[in-house]
C-alpha cells in the first residue's frame, strides 16, 4: 500500500459525501495504491451509517468506530495504528483541508521530506480564532525547538518510519504535528489551500482550543516552568530589597501609614502569580498524572473494512 489517508470524524454527516467524492477523485488520479481510514470518534448523528456505507462501495475504506468521544488527535493515533500505507496523510473531514492538495504533500515525499505540513496561507476561520493561533505559534517558536509554519494545519503527510515513533510514545494528550516535528529527519511545509468548514460547527469551543494548546507547551517544553522560577528569584530579591527601604523609613524617617495600598497590590499582584504557578505545576503532573493511569486511549466498538493483509 503507498499512502493511507486518516481522517478523524466527529457529527460530520453534511460533510462525508461531498468529502467522500473530492478525495476519491483525487486520490485515483495520483496513480497511486491507497486506503483511507475513518475513525468515527463518536458522532451523535448519522456519520457512522454513513461511513459505513463507504466501506460497502469501495474495498479501499476502512473504519475504525469508537464507542465514545476520544478527540481528534486520539482517533488519528488510532488510524495510525490500522494504517499500512508508506506514507500516512492527515485529512479534517469537514473539507476545510482541500483533498486535491494531497498530490502536493506527496509531492514533498518524493523529493525527500520525512514530515510535510501544509501551512494555510489564506485562512477560512474567525478572526479570533486566527489571532489566537498566531499568538500560540509565536509562543510555541520561542519555548520550544520546534520550528513549523502552522501547527493547527491538519494536511500533513508522514512518512511510515516517522507515524510508528510516535505510536511509539506512551504520552497521553499528544499533539501530533508538533510530536512528528522532534522524529523526524528533514520535515518541511508547504502551502495548501484552505476552506471555510462546508457544513456544521467546528468541534473545538473555547476551552476545547485552550486545553489542547496548554498541551502543546506543556508537552514540549519546561520553559514555562523556568520562567517561574525566574520570576521568584527576581521578586523575592525586589521584596528584599523593598524591605531594606521600608525598615530604613520606619526606623530614621519614622512615617509609614500611607503607602499602605500599595503594599495591597503588590501582594495582590504576587499572590495571583503564585497561583498561575500552582496551576501550571498542576498541568505538568497533570501530564505524569495520566500516563501513570496508563488506561487504554480508546475504546474501539466495530472496525470495518480491513481485510487480513492490512496490519
Ligand atoms: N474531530 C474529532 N473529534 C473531536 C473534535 C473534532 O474527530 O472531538 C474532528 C472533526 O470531525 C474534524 C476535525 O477533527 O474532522 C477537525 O475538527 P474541526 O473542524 O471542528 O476543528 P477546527 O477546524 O475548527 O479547528
Ligand atoms: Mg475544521
Amino acid at each position: 500500500m503507498d499512502v493511507s489517508v486518516i481522517i478523524p470524524v466527529y457529527n460530520e454527516e453534511e460533510n462525508l459525501k461531498p468529502l467522500f467524492a473530492r478525495l476519491c477523485s483525487a486520490m485515483d488520479t495520483l496513480g497511486k495504491s491507497w486506503e483511507v481510514i475513518f475513525t468515527n470518534d463518536g458522532s451523535t448523528d448519522s456519520s457512522g451509517t454513513i461511513l459505513k456505507e463507504f466501506c460497502k462501495e469501495r474495498d479501499n475504506v476502512r473504519l475504525i468506530d469508537f464507542n465514545g468521544n476520544f478527540g481528534q488527535h486520539t482517533a488519528i493515533i488510532a488510524g495510525f495504528e490500522k494504517a499500512s500505507g508508506d506514507v500516512i496523510i492527515t485529512l479534517d473531514a469537514d473539507l476545510q483541508n482541500p483533498p486535491e492538495e494531497i498530490g502536493k504533500l506527496l509531492q514533498k515525499i518524493d523529493e525527500g521530506y520525512d514530515t510535510v505540513g501544509g501551512y494555510r496561507k489564506v485562512r477560512e476561520d474567525t478572526a479570533m480564532r486566527r489571532y489566537c493561533s498566531k499568538f500560540v505559534n509565536f509562543a510555541r517558536d520561542k519555548m520550544t525547538n520546534i520550528r513549523m509554519k502552522d501547527q493547527g494545519c491538519m494536511l500533513r503527510a508522514y512518512k511510515r518510519n516517522i507515524v510508528q515513533a510516535i505510536l511509539q510514545t506512551n504520552e497521553r494528550s499528544l499533539f501530533i504535528p508538533a510530536l512528528a516535528y522532534t522524529y523526524s529527519e528533514h520535515p518541511t511545509d508547504v502551502e495548501v489551500e484552505h476552506s471555510a468548514r462546508a457544513a456544521g460547527e467546528s468541534k473545538y469551543n473555547m476551552y476545547k482550543l485552550i486545553r489542547l494548546n496548554f498541551d502543546l507547551i506543556t508537552g514540549f517544553t519546561l520553559v514555562p516552568l523556568q520562567m517561574f522560577t525566574l520570576f521568584g528569584f527576581l521578586s523575592s530579591f525586589g521584596s528584599f530589597t523593598l524591605v531594606v527601604i521600608l525598615l530604613f523609613r520606619r526606623f530614621f524617617l519614622g512615617s509609614e501609614a500611607e503607602g499602605v495600598f500599595t503594599l495591597f497590590a503588590m501582594l495582590f499582584f504576587l499572590i495571583s502569580v503564585a497561583i498561575v504557578g500552582i496551576g501550571l505545576i498542576g498541568e505538568y503532573i497533570g501530564r505524569i498524572y495520566k500516563v501513570v493511569q496508563s488506561r487504554p486511549k480508546y475504546v474501539i466498538k466495530e472496525i470495518v473494512g480491513f481485510n487480513d493483509n492490512a496490519k
